[in-house]
């Protein structure tokens, strides 16, 4: 089957390779589509860091050239020997994520955080190719609430705004204001928006500020009291700054953009004005995925705005990885059909069948 294989930085083939087998717990998808994101185009151009190309994983083992993608959804064609045949036929969303349910990190409820914490298309073979396998555990049943295969690729990147969102302990009574809603910070906008949270932006690009108002953010005038929560998902020095800035005292700060070198904190501050600073990274399936799979279907006009194409595999280096690596990403996200030999529209239009109840 044709595959987008990682080789080094810069250098991502079009290739043949063999269809994988799925492992006794795994089913075998074949992809619907699958999205990318900036943690691809930091692979691509300044990598590899989190791909196993060079060094082996410990937890999957793998080594070498690695086919790209881990945001996916497909319908299952074969499963592996522990589970149930009858599973052939269904649309499935993956986390892509994979943790051992037997560390302490697990026990608590804290996947994310599993000490042999690995993911589908970051560290083994992903879904930028016509089959993957990914086990049934990090899926969801996408076809139950109607989704299109197009739709139920946008339920991993969702899944971490939802996880976003739940670190920050959010309450509808409380106001927010976020920092970047390209990428991530668009599906976040909507979350809180879905949640009955009053949610201002900031946001530089004039479109994504117009798409932000779509999914249901204030204007930023609007902003009314100040905000018990910021999100900076920037990554950048500046938004960092003008998140802090407007954070009030007893304020929590929720960095989601993920910071590019050290920056000096005033701990001092931290304590009088009884700041909290919260991480979030990924997402842990059992908590997110089922919110997530809620919410994108629950927005009855589509995606169409957020994701409105979806590429070949030939096009993912062109058109996909270049864009978001100089940031001129046409899309707030970006999805590659890797059956199709021409970029075509995505389909959101509900779909009437549904399995399971
Ligand atoms: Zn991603
Ligand atoms: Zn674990």
């Amino acid at each position: 089957m044709p595959a987008a294989v990682f080789h080094g930085r810069g250098d991502v083939r079009v290739e043949e390779v063999a269809v994988p087998r799925p492992g006794p717990n795994e089913v075998l998808l074949s992809v619907a589509a699958a999205g990318i994101c900036g943690t691809d185009a930091a692979e691509y151009a300044h990598g590899p860091s989190m791909f196993p190309v060079e060094r082996r994983h410990p937890a999957t083992g793998h080594l070498g050239p690695m086919v790209m993608g881990h945001e996916f959804a497909g319908t299952v064609v074969a499963v592996g020997d522990e589970l149930d045949p009858g599973l052939v036929g269904r649309l499935v969303a993956s986390a892509g994520s994979l943790c051992c349910g037997a560390c302490w990190q697990c026990a608590r409820g804290r996947g994310n955080m599993c000490e042999s914490y690995a993911a589908v298309g970051l560290h083994r073979d992903g879904a930028l190719a016509r089959y993957v396998t990914t086990p049934l555990a990090n899926c969801v049943f996408a076809d139950e609430h109607g989704l299109t295969g197009d739709a139920a690729a946008l339920v991993q990147p969702m899944s971490i705004a939802v996880h976003a969102a739940r670190r920050s302990r959010i309450t509808p009574e409380e106001r927010a204001v976020l920092v970047g809603a390209g990428g991530i910070g668009a599906f976040l906008v909507y979350v809180l928006g879905r949640w009955g949270v009053g949610v201002a932006v900031r946001e530089l690009v004039d479109e994504r500020l117009e798409l932000a108002r779509r999914l249901g953010a204030a204007p930023l005038e609007e902003e009314g009291g100040p905000p018990a929560v910021v999100f900076e998902v920037s990554g950048t020095v500046a938004g960092y700054e003008s998140a802090l800035a407007t954070l009030p005292r007893g304020g929590r700060l929720v960095l989601v953009g993920i910071q590019k070198r050290p920056h000096p904190v005033d701990l001092g501050r931290l304590t009088v004005s009884e700041l909290e600073f919260v991480g979030t990274n990924a997402m842990v399936y059992q908590d997110d995925l089922p919110e997530a799979v809620r919410l994108v279907a629950a927005r009855r006009e589509g995606w169409a705005d957020v994701a409105p194409t979806a590429l070949t595999l030939d096009e993912l280096v062109p058109h996909g990885l270049e864009p978001l690596t100089q940031g001129r990403a046409p899309a707030v996200k970006m999805l590659v059909d890797p059956w199709a030999n021409a970029s075509r529209p995505t389909a959101f239009a509900r779909r009437k069948e549904s399995h399971g109840t």
